[in-house]
């Protein structure tokens, strides 16, 4: 079968890395793991083996005949045609209320997807993916540096994250222009600065890195409506969370962010 494009299909080929991976989820039998996009079963196939309940979600519909015909007669494999942007995770898990994910993401909607798992936190424990080298680093990445955005301080929030390994673009059939990383993503308990209102926070978070080259001064003003405050207020926040407004979002810790947060 052709590999759609579209759908970011590279599919791994042999046995070593979706044994790899499996290896370091380690799932235990009759827990909850969530696969997204199985593609033609190579870590389906492993997770399934190892009598967790595995709950996958596949867009394509033309793979759904090959899913079902190799998984059906298993009764700890469920699988849903959904987008996974669209699905509700914690539903989809009922009756049980917690979940780990497995992935090889999409590429073209990793990162979307990868921020509605972390909205559905409330059940999900742990996230190993495949993703993108480049985005693992971004995950990664500290402030100061020029990978770290919007995206490394979301994920860090809430999540301790992990890099395992690299996987070479030759793991995948058709071989993909790109390198990929292994990520383990922990959903911490509470998130990793201390915040009165979690939603402002992140609402604040963006609107620091709306113009990666402007000071936080002028993101601060450019959204001041959004938030409902003047320009004094800005400035009594940023003087009472002891920060410069000359500095750029990247260079801002989340504990830093938090302290101009529970300003405003
Ligand atoms: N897990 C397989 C593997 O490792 O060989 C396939 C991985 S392939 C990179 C991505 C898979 O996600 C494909 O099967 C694709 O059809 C599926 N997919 C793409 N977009 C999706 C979406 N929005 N929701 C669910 N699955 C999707």
């Amino acid at each position: 079968m052709q590999a759609k494009k579209s759908l970011g299909q590279n599919f791994l080929v042999g046995a070593h890395y979706p044994t790899r991976i499996v290896a370091s989820v380690a799932p235990q039998p009759n827990e909850t793991i969530i696969e997204i996009g199985p593609g033609h079963g190579a870590l389906t196939e492993l997770l399934v083996a190892t009598e967790a309940n595995v709950v996958a979600i596949e867009l394509d519909q033309d793979l759904i005949p090959e899913l079902t015909a190799g998984f059906a007669g298993h009764s700890n494999f469920r699988l849903v045609v959904a987008d996974a942007l669209k699905v509700n995770f914690c539903e989809l898990i009922q009756p049980a209320t917690a979940a780990r994910v497995v992935a090889n993401l999409p590429y073209y909607v990793s990162t979307p997807i990868l921020q509605r798992l972390i909205e559905h936190r409330a059940c999900i424990r742990e996230m190993t993916l495949m993703l993108q080298r480049e985005v693992v680093e971004r995950i990664m990445a500290k402030p100061g540096g020029k990978e770290y955005g919007y995206f490394s301080a979301l994920v860090q929030f809430y999540c301790e994250a992990k890099k395992l390994f690299d996987v070479p673009p030759g793991a995948f059939r058709p071989i993909p222009k790109v390198h990929s990383s292994i990520v383990q993503l922990r959903l911490r308990e509470v998130p990793a600065a201390k915040v009165h209102d979690e939603a402002f926070f992140i609402e604040l978070l963006k609107a620091l890195f709306a113009q990666r080259r402007k000071t936080i001064w002028n993101n601060l003003r450019a959204s001041k409506g959004k938030f409902n405050c003047d320009e004094v207020t800005l400035r009594v926040a940023l003087e009472t969370a002891q920060l410069d407004p000359q500095r750029r979002a990247e260079t801002l810790s989340l504990e830093e962010t938090a302290r101009l947060a529970n300003q405003l």
